[in-house]
């Protein structure tokens, strides 16, 4: 306990114990920000109060994010690791064509962890709040042995009856997904290649300039919250959507799963930005196992009607990478030579 009180004394910084639980709680307040229309009690309370149109579906969920597991303090910025904790759980909300709404955050930290270095964490979680218009609404806060740990509850909502599950898709629907693929993974490949050669001569700096979009990718993902309101403008309503944490291979395993069905993927069709493809050629693989297997993209997975192509083609951010087959015929990528290759159920823990 000494220690602790003197590694951040020494550093100038203040602990939780400093502050006191009644300054926590005041902490956390001035972190709420806006409060969302739904919400009637926010922090400070002993619950969370929100109240919803009648109509209205209730879309729950959460995701947890471990230090060592899920994400490496050594080059994680806190802040950005705040965002993202927001960023996945309103990932998961607009994979169900819904909106989101509040969240609980709960969090367990070491005495290591000072004041200002929470500060950092929670500046990121309102950055994310207020870009998705969420609102923080409560949570937890406990002491931790084994590095940090956040746990997020988020709710969302639904009100015109059109959820979209992982079920519901036919066969010959188009195959789709948002943005592009595998920065995420080729981000999170050069990051842990500079912190091996920074672990063993730490006056290298590292120099990632010319791949600052999927560094980026990797530490900072966003959800695809706006794509999901173009979607609701033009009334297009997938029939089965999920979006990609443990990469597309794993996803489309999934939804696959849920219908019953195969798919076949073109993989001329896969979206991949230019630095995903030189940071693939730097570590001597091939770009498409970045797209396929690579996790943490946050893009989203969705199959269509046949009839709305055209529409959906004129949407800059959505790529039709193929379409489903009946379940005899598996789940298949296409090669520009044009040999058909199984793809693997796998994400990107297991690839790694
Ligand atoms: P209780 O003892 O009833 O669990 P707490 O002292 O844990 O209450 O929390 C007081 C208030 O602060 C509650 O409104 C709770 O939701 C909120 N809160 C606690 N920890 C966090 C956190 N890490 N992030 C956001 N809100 C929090
Ligand atoms: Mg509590």
């Amino acid at each position: 306990m000494i220690e602790e009180q003197d590694y951040l004394a020494k550093q100038n910084l203040h602990k939780l114990s400093d502050i006191g639980e009644f300054g926590w709680i005041d902490f956390l307040k001035q972190n709420q920000g806006n409060l969302h229309d739904f919400v009637k009690e926010g922090i400070g309370d002993d619950a969370a109060v929100l109240t919803f149109p009648e109509s209205s579906k209730v879309v729950w969920s959460s995701d947890m994010l471990v230090e060592g597991i899920h994400f490496d303090l050594s080059y994680t910025p806190l802040k950005y690791l705040g965002y993202k904790s927001i960023a996945v759980n309103v990932s998961d909300i607009c994979a169900m064509y819904s909106t989101p709404i509040a969240v609980l955050v709960s969090i367990a930290v070491s005495n290591r962890f000072s004041i200002e270095a929470l500060n950092e964490l929670y500046q990121g979680i309102n950055l994310a709040c207020e870009e998705y218009k969420i609102s923080l609404i409560g949570g937890d806060t406990t002491s931790s042995r084994a590095g940090l740990m956040i746990s997020i509850s988020i709710i969302g909502y639904n009100d015109t009856n059109d959820i979209v599950k992982r079920s519901g898709a036919s066969v010959n629907d188009l195959v789709c997904v948002t943005g592009d693929l595998g920065a995420a993974y080729a981000g999170l490949q050069l990051l842990q290649r500079e912190k091996k050669v920074f672990e063993e001569n730490p006056t290298v700096q590292p120099d990632l300039s010319s791949f600052e979009y999927v560094v980026g990718r990797q530490l900072r993902p966003t959800a695809k919250l706006g794509l999901i309101n173009i979607l609701k403008e033009k009334g297009l309503i997938p029939s089965a959507m999920i979006d990609i944490s443990d990469g597309l291979g794993s996803e489309l395993h999934h939804l696959c799963k849920a219908n019953n069905f195969g798919a076949k993927i073109f993989s001329d069709r896969l979206p991949i930005d230019f630095q995903t493809k030189s940071v693939a050629e730097l570590f001597y693989t091939d770009v498409e196992q970045y797209a396929i297997y690579g996790g943490e993209d946050y893009e989203l997975l969705f199959t269509v009607n046949p009839k709305y192509f055209e529409e959906i083609k004129s949407i800059e951010e959505i790529s039709i990478i193929g379409y489903t087959v009946n379940e005899e015929l598996g789940i298949v990528i296409e090669t520009k030579e044009g040999d058909e290759i199984e793809i693997k159920n796998s994400g990107w823990d297991s690839f790694i």
